[in-house]
């Protein structure tokens, strides 16, 4: 379940138990996380460090991804620290003190775990991302580093729900395509619904997670709730960050 802690934080209460392991979304509130046209990169670094301080990180090394709507995943060490990597969508590594990070803003970002190998990942999926089963992919890394998927905990963070996620029927098809398509719903008015964290879940079950390891946290969306930023509400270039990584654990 997302909660918001007392320093105006949300995390996954299943993420929560495990001391070396950062996993947080920022909020509205911390400002814009990802440089664009209209800002300073100076402002994004500002509002940054001001949520690092608050997860009580100190100039963290910090891997970012393209974000290109596509379904890759890569591998992140610890000489991709500060960079951002093409074509990337989602990122994982098995490196202490690397931490990863996606911008959001109704798109879902996805954060994993696997408390026994000591791996992390994330991922950010929109439509296109959730069609091309980045879920999965993000999976397939862990597995190539030696995870069980048994053992891997999933956390969905802040993303519009289907109560305000529309499409037309272009987009419904590719869900129908992907095998998704009981995550496309249909409103008595006639309006197409699609549910990103239900597709995201059955492509995580399908990669091998268990149900009950994924936190889904119902109940959020983005669009409904001030605390994040929302692309359909109108925030235009603004993003929210999450990030996960495992500090050393000394
Ligand atoms: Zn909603």
């Amino acid at each position: 379940m997302l909660r918001k802690n007392k320093r105006g934080i949300y995390s996954l209460t299943s993420f929560s138990d495990f001391k070396n392991l950062i996993c947080a979304f920022s909020t509205a509130s911390f400002g814009n996380m990802k440089p664009n046209r209209n800002l300073e990169t100076s402002e994004v670094e500002k509002n940054r460090s001001k949520f690092f301080d608050r997860l009580s990180l100190k100039k963290p090394s910090v891997v970012t991804a393209e974000q290109v709507h596509g379904g890759r995943v890569s591998i992140a060490t610890e000489k991709d620290a500060g960079r951002q990597i093409k074509g990337a969508d989602g990122l994982a590594t098995r490196e202490k003190n690397l931490f990863l990070m996606v911008f959001v803003a109704d798109c879902l970002p996805i954060v994993a775990y696997d408390p026994k190998k000591e791996i992390v990942g994330i991922a950010h999926a929109g439509w296109e991302g959730t069609t091309k089963k980045i879920a999965s992919d993000l999976i397939e890394v862990f597995i190539k580093f030696g995870s069980n998927p048994k053992n891997v905990l999933v956390g969905l963070g802040p993303g519009i729900e289907f109560c305000h996620y529309e499409v037309g029927n272009a987009v419904a098809n590719k869900f129908a395509q992907a095998g998704l398509g009981e995550a496309v719903l249909k409103s008595l008015s006639g309006k197409v619904l699609v549910d990103l964290k239900s597709a995201n879940i059955k492509t995580l079950t399908e990669a091998g997670v268990n149900k009950s390891n994924i936190d889904a946290s119902l109940k959020v969306c983005t669009y409904e709730t001030g605390d994040f930023f929302s692309f359909r509400r109108g925030d235009g270039d603004s993003r929210i960050a999450a990030v996960i990584g495992l500090k050393n654990g000394n």
